[in-house]
């Protein structure tokens, strides 16, 4: 079969850690006060800043659109993506569980996006120091989760970015959905064509649809089958797709083949997994839409103590859980950081010493591959040109 080629545009600029000039951000500076990196996004750097007037803690979106950096082209697409983000922000933030926008501002050569702090981080680290949530902890998420998610489907918004990286919590470990960046606000009647959003999350329709010149396009529903995907990810510490080469990766997501065979399924309820399979349904129009996902029963069951029977497996489990456990708190006693420099200052897409080891250790029992499948994702997808790139997807179709 002949090559099938896929055009997909990314937002793959890689920025320095430099604090951008006083001429480019004056009014910035005026008001705030930049501190350190606390995140690292495709085209952004994220840092904690105060407020000068009133000491608030809050966090700045910086993203460059300095000319020497990027291509004419790719300075345009990056300034309008950023601007209808913005946009987006600003019509959403109300909702108690999407991030709050409390400032933006557009030099010639930056725009800050000044937001709520959310200090305890990405839920992707989160789970990746758990490495498996409880039923009781992941309905809390996915409810707050869908909640933002029906709200932004009733205004005809998608938001097809949705996972652990771009959901943060707050210092109550409530979460806030971020990241509006490939958002967008449809029209009636109106589908999407665009390839774009993160691998092991793109819904089976976006794949084929850009495969397929007669094939009717995406909506709402890709946002549903991303959900689907990060409460299977909560209660496994792995993915539902994934295949260390991403060719048949992506053809597992487009035949929707997944399995609850790993040991993490055996303790898990039937009413869970039949929630997950709802929602990694490959035909859209049967996937449940965000309003009938929170009337599932899994929203409206009280947990029951099961009676359970004695388990090796399920024994042997508990046993490296403990063992994990012990040497991770030895390690952050010999370390003794403050609590918030940990959470803050580090790097989301490296870790570091120690917490390497554990956590690589954590990867290789449970195969719990997420940051580490997600930075291979994103050397395969972005190797070619930072900004748009072809993709064979020939593997996929034959
Ligand atoms: P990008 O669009 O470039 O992916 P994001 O908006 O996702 O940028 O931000 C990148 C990272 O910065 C997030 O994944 C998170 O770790 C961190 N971050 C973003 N906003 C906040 C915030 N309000 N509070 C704390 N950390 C944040
Ligand atoms: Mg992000």
């Amino acid at each position: 079969m002949a090559s099938i080629l896929i055009l997909t545009m990314t937002r793959d600029i890689v920025l320095g850690d430099e604090l951008p000039d006083w001429v480019g951000a004056k009014e910035f500076y005026q008001k705030y006060d930049p501190k350190e990196v606390i995140g690292r996004g495709v085209s952004s750097v994220v840092r904690r800043c105060v407020h000068k007037q009133t000491g608030q803690e809050l966090a700045v979106k910086i993203i460059e659109i300095t000319a020497e950096k990027m291509t004419a082209q790719q300075l345009e697409e990056v300034k309008s993506s950023t601007l209808k983000e913005i946009q987006i922000l600003k019509v959403v933030s109300e909702h108690p569980s999407i991030i709050t926008l409390i400032d933006s501002y557009e030099s010639a050569t930056f725009i800050f996006l000044v937001f709520d702090l959310m200090r305890r981080g990405e839920l992707f680290d989160y789970l990746t120091e758990k490495v498996t949530l409880s039923e009781k902890e992941t309905r809390n998420i996915m409810r707050a989760l869908l909640e933002a998610v029906q709200y932004l489907h009733s205004l005809n918004i998608v938001h097809r970015d949705l996972k652990p990286e771009n959901i943060l919590l707050d210092d109550q470990g409530h979460i806030k959905l971020s990241d509006f960046g490939f958002s967008v606000q449809l029209q009636p009647g109106e589908k999407l064509r665009e390839l774009c959003g993160t691998p092991g999350y793109l819904a089976p329709e976006i794949l084929k649809c850009s495969m397929d010149e007669t094939h009717p396009g995406y909506g709402q529903e890709v946002d549903l089958w991303a959900c689907g995907v990060i409460l299977f990810t909560l209660l496994a510490g792995s993915p539902p797709f994934w295949h260390r080469k991403q060719m048949l990766m992506l053809r597992m997501i487009m035949e929707g083949r997944y399995q609850f065979s790993s040991p993490e399924w055996d303790d898990r309820s039937d009413t869970i997994k039949d929630l997950i399979s709802r929602l990694l349904l490959v035909e859209p129009s049967s996937r449940l839409t965000a309003k009938q996902a929170l009337a599932h029963p899994f929203f409206r069951q009280y947990q029951r103590e099961e009676v359970r029977l004695f388990s090796p497996r399920r024994s042997f489990r508990v046993l490296i859980l403990t063992v994990l456990a012990c040497i991770r708190v030895y390690s952050r006693y010999r370390r003794a950081r403050p609590v918030t420099r940990q959470l803050l200052c580090k790097d989301p897409y490296s870790l570091k010493g120690v917490r390497k080891l554990i956590d690589g250790c954590a990867f290789r029992i449970y195969g719990h591959w997420v940051k580490k499948g997600e930075q291979q994702n994103r050397a395969a997808l972005f190797q070619n040109s930072p900004k748009i790139f072809l993709l064979s997807l020939e593997e996929v179709v034959t």
